[in-house]
């Protein structure tokens, strides 16, 4: 197999491309080999056509076929890992252990999503053939074609058949991925395969597509077009709210989950530090540093109090940080981002007083840490905001007023991490209070990256974490954004049955 560059509708290719590009190895520096096509509106249309003809079929088909579809797709995707995981590091410059990782759970996740949509009830036709007619039955349905975004991080595990893609198919919604330009070699290989599983399975023609494009049209276009009733999105936040403004402005508005940035908070408690400090310094050092520091639940921020052990770890820190070799990032337009970030925060912070320097513009990233107060912090809003990278302020607090003070300036978190020893849970039961009411998932003494796909994992949160932080877009849970509840009233199970088997 190789990458053919195609725009992929359904089972045929898009013929008549005008416009081509190439994605870029960044650790070499240099283009990749393989010329990528961009779509046309015809394309695009035509996508959204057969998948709404695709749709017609696919949610009425019994849930094991479904399930043998989501199946198929992560067996084709293990025979063919050796090219999949190359092209995967060509194009974004992660280690081959991190491609073998993110392929693996993106398997997983298929054969997770095939396993609960085959338990889900609600879904299931019932297993009674009463002809008593049931007074109310509630049943979930299919939403229609849905349009999903990946973001760059994560070729695999976010994006062409990440979770929303896989947990859309899994709720009987076919899917048409606008394909991420950095990793578009990757992307074509991944749907090629899920194509040629949606043949194997006997899929109707449509269920999947893909379309690449350099520029946003593409993306706008797709969640404009009427036929498109939901999206799913990952990536930063001035792209989402671009996309989610469009969805919401349709003249049928639809439903628009977007999971965004966030900076992750992580806070240490004194007595926590005091008895734990090197374990500390170790577990938080490799949570900020780990693939450049490209997590959507990198720790951006760890606050403290002051003490002889905060002085401790953020003495370590320091020393830990300017150990780590620069790391290439995914692409050099995300390096420059992150450069902008980092210039940005250091002209602010020098201003204010802090002794910091920018480190050189190399065009691979080096890890980047400073000591702060909480009174140079909460004085300006734009340091609460995510640096995507290597980027970690550690905030100093008087006392738990300030701390809190800190806490609040911030929006919105996928995460709140706190370490706290067994009394400090009830001392500083604010944080905890603070904390659920902003994040989407707490974390007692452990570290936001590393994000488990589980039916009880949330991986959303408040605004900007998310565009609505009631869903999930990891585990089993994440299935029901594209389900839609519809109540049957007077039917008895026998003539459900034959409606929605
Ligand atoms: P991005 O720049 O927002 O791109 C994501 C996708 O959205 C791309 O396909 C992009 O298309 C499209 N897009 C962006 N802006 C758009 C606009 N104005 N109009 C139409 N389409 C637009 O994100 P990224 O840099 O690839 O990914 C890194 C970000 O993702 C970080 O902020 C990270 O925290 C976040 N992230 C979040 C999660 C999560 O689950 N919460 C997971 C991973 C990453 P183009 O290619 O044309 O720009």
């Amino acid at each position: 197999m190789e990458v053919q560059g195609k725009n992929i509708l359904g089972f045929s290719n898009g013929e008549g491309a005008v416009k081509t590009f190439r994605t870029y190895n960044p650790k070499r520096n240099e283009e990749n080999h393989f010329v990528i096509e961009e779509a046309t509106e015809e394309m695009a249309y035509e996508s959204v056509r057969k998948a709404h003809l695709a749709w017609e079929a696919y949610r009425f088909m019994p849930i094991s076929r479904r399930a043998e579809f989501l199946r198929k797709i992560a067996e084709s995707f293990r025979a063919e890992r050796v090219y999949l995981e190359q092209i995967f590091c060509l194009e974004s410059g992660l280690s081959e252990k991190r491609a073998a990782a993110e392929l693996d759970r993106t398997c997983f996740q298929l054969e997770h999503f095939a396993k609960a949509i085959e338990q889900n009830q609600r879904l299931l036709p019932s297993e009674s053939d009463s002809d008593e007619a049931c007074f109310l039955n509630k049943r979930f349905l299919s939403l229609g074609p849905v349009v999903v975004f990946g973001a760059s991080n994560f070729p695999f595990a976010y994006s062409t058949m990440g979770g929303d893609s896989a947990s859309a198919l899994a709720a009987g919604c076919p899917v048409i991925v606008k394909g991420h330009e950095m990793h578009a070699g990757t992307g074509d290989l991944v749907a090629q395969l899920v194509n040629r599983a949606a043949k194997e399975t006997k899929m109707p023609d449509g269920v999947f597509s893909n379309l690449n494009a350099k520029g946003h049209w593409l993306g706008a276009f797709l969640v404009k077009h009427e036929l498109v009733k939901a999206v799913g999105f990952t990536g930063s936040i001035p792209g989402g709210m671009a996309l989610y403004q469009i969805a919401q402005n349709r003249k049928e508005p639809i439903p628009f989950f977007a999971e965004m940035g966030s900076v992750n908070p992580i806070v240490v408690l004194p007595q926590k530090l005091k008895d734990e400090k090197e374990q500390l310094v170790t577990l938080i050092r490799d949570s900020m540093t780990l693939d450049a520091g490209q997590f959507c639940t990198n720790p951006g921020l760890v606050i403290g109090l002051a003490s002889s052990e905060w002085d401790y770890l953020v003495h370590e820190m320091s020393a830990a940080v300017k150990a780590i070799a620069p790391q290439v990032m995914v692409h050099p337009d995300l390096y420059e981002k992150y450069y902008g970030g980092l210039e940005r925060n250091v002209l602010l912070l020098q201003e204010k007083g802090v002794n910091v320097e920018l480190p050189e513009k190399t065009g691979i990233a080096e890890p980047f840490m400073v000591e702060l107060s909480a009174e140079t912090f909460v004085s300006s809003q734009v340091l609460a905001e995510e640096v995507f990278g290597l980027h970690t302020l550690f905030v100093r607090c008087k006392d738990e007023a300030q701390l809190l003070e800190v806490l609040n300036n911030l929006a919105g978190q996928l995460t709140c991490s706190v370490f706290a020893s067994d009394s400090e849970l009830k001392q500083y039961r604010s944080v905890f209070e603070w904390g659920m009411s902003h994040a989407g998932r707490m974390v007692l003494n452990g570290v936001p990256t590393g994000v488990t796909v589980d039916r009880d994992m949330h991986h959303g949160g408040p605004f900007p974490a998310s565009s609505d932080s009631r869903f999930t877009a990891v585990g089993s849970d994440a299935i029901a954004r594209f389900l839609r509840p519809i109540c049957f009233q007077g039917f008895s199970e026998k003539q459900l049955k034959e409606l929605i088997s």
